[in-house]
């Protein structure tokens, strides 16, 4: 177990292709750390640098208390499972996972007490035998905790792609590293695999404690796995944060639009001041502000922002069950029933958006609604720095 830092890390390709920009974090010793963000921002990159598979063009990278900048990928305690796990075919999950301890050439403590020819080849024996134990020990352990005990005698093609996955964990719990680096490991997967692997993960470093840290696009992924998360954009850290905390208290545009299905709504509005009130005033609806807003909305009084309202504040059985909350007028324009909840497709003027109602609100497509709104959960957001203003 160990606490990796990463301080003014930075990634610049050949022809000048700058992929990773003063990069700042602290994982924690046995933290569950996820990077997300579209394809293309970094975190590859940025998990490779860790890996050593990747030269660090700037900052340092440290891994317990050992600066690795210099440190060859084999010797820095690490263990990585990618997209593209490549078992050996002629292999059997066994000696899958037993040949990545033979070819480190794995030694458990030695046995040398004996003395002279006839010593030290007894001792050798011996420790060959020990060797050959303990990877068995480490094998079957790491089978026990995957559930692959019975997979043990097949080959890689026998298996399905999950279990696939799981032998290539398998490898690398057997080495007992120090870090584990996922990149998008669950990608090749199908849809239901998919989230049984997600949740195999998450019990695994439950199980395990280990520092591990994880690569996907995927946000729901992100959420649903990490302890905390690191989103990206453009080689950039947006935000770092719990699930719970990037949900509710995006710092920006990017993040409350990357975080959360569906997406947060948007709406570019401005503020109004009407009787000594502040109002968010869009083109076709205008919403009294929260009191505990006014102070910090003062300064954008006749000025556009953008007001982010995510769909399970808008139209929700329990934004409906507000006495006298404010609604905006919409037009019903596509249903989609999802079962335990419907998402309505609203047009309010212009603008589009995402209402989560109630399974059993009857409505049909070109229905006007007035659709109540919790302000208390709402977002403002200023137009020129994208930074959240509420
Ligand atoms: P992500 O993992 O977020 O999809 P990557 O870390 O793979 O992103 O890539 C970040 C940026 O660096 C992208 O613009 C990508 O095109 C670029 N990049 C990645 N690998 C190389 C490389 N070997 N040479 C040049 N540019 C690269």
């Amino acid at each position: 177990m160990a606490q990796v830092r990463l301080e003014h890390v930075g990634k610049v390709y050949p022809g000048n292709v700058r992929a990773v920009n003063d990069f700042n974090l602290t994982i924690n010793d046995g933290e569950f750390m996820v990077m997300v963000g579209p394809s293309g921002c970094g975190k590859s990159t940025t998990l490779r640098m860790v890996a050593g598979l990747e030269e660090i063009s700037e900052g340092t990278v440290t891994i317990g208390d050992r600066v690795v900048n210099d440190v060859l990928p084999k010797d820095r305690d690490i263990a990585m499972v990618f997209q593209n796990y490549a078992l050996y075919p002629d292999k059997t999950v066994y000696e899958n996972m037993a040949f990545c301890l033979k070819m480190r050439n794995f030694m458990p403590p030695a046995n040398n007490d004996d003395a002279g020819f006839l010593g030290s080849l007894t001792s050798w024996w011996k420790n060959r035998q020990i060797k050959r134990a303990e990877i068995d020990r480490r094998v079957r352990e790491a089978a026990d905790i995957l559930g692959i005990n019975e997979l043990l005698n097949r080959r890689p093609k026998a298996l399905s792609g999950g279990q696939r996955q799981r032998v290539a964990v398998g490898r690398c719990i057997v080495r007992n590293p120090a870090v584990f680096l996922f990149d998008e490991p669950l990608s090749n997967l199908d849809a239901k695999m998919r989230v049984q692997m997600r949740t195999e993960i998450s019990r695994l470093h439950n199980r395990l404690e280990t520092t591990m840290i994880y690569v996907t696009h995927d946000q729901t992924e992100a959420m649903t796995m990490g302890d905390r998360i690191v989103v990206m954009k453009d080689g950039l850290i947006q935000q770092v944060a719990t699930p719970a905390d990037l949900y509710d208290s995006p710092k920006n545009i990017f993040v409350a639009g990357f975080i959360g299905t569906p997406p947060m709504n948007f709406f570019d509005a401005r503020i109004a001041k009407v009787d000594g009130k502040l109002q968010i005033k869009e083109e076709s609806f205008a919403l009294d502000v929260p009191a505990a807003w006014q102070a910090k909305l003062e300064p954008y009084i006749d000025k556009k922002v953008v007001f982010g309202l995510r769909p399970e504040h808008v139209g929700s059985p329990s934004a409906e069950g507000i006495e006298h909350a404010p609604t905006i007028p919409a037009v019903v324009e596509v249903i989609e029933p999802m079962g335990s909840e419907t998402y309505l497709y609203m047009k309010t003027g212009a603008t589009g958006f995402i209402a989560r109602v109630d399974p059993h609100r009857s409505c049909e497509v070109g229905d006007q609604l007035n659709l109540a709104v919790i302000m208390a959960n709402g977002h403002v957001f200023d137009v020129d720095t994208t930074a959240s203003i509420i």
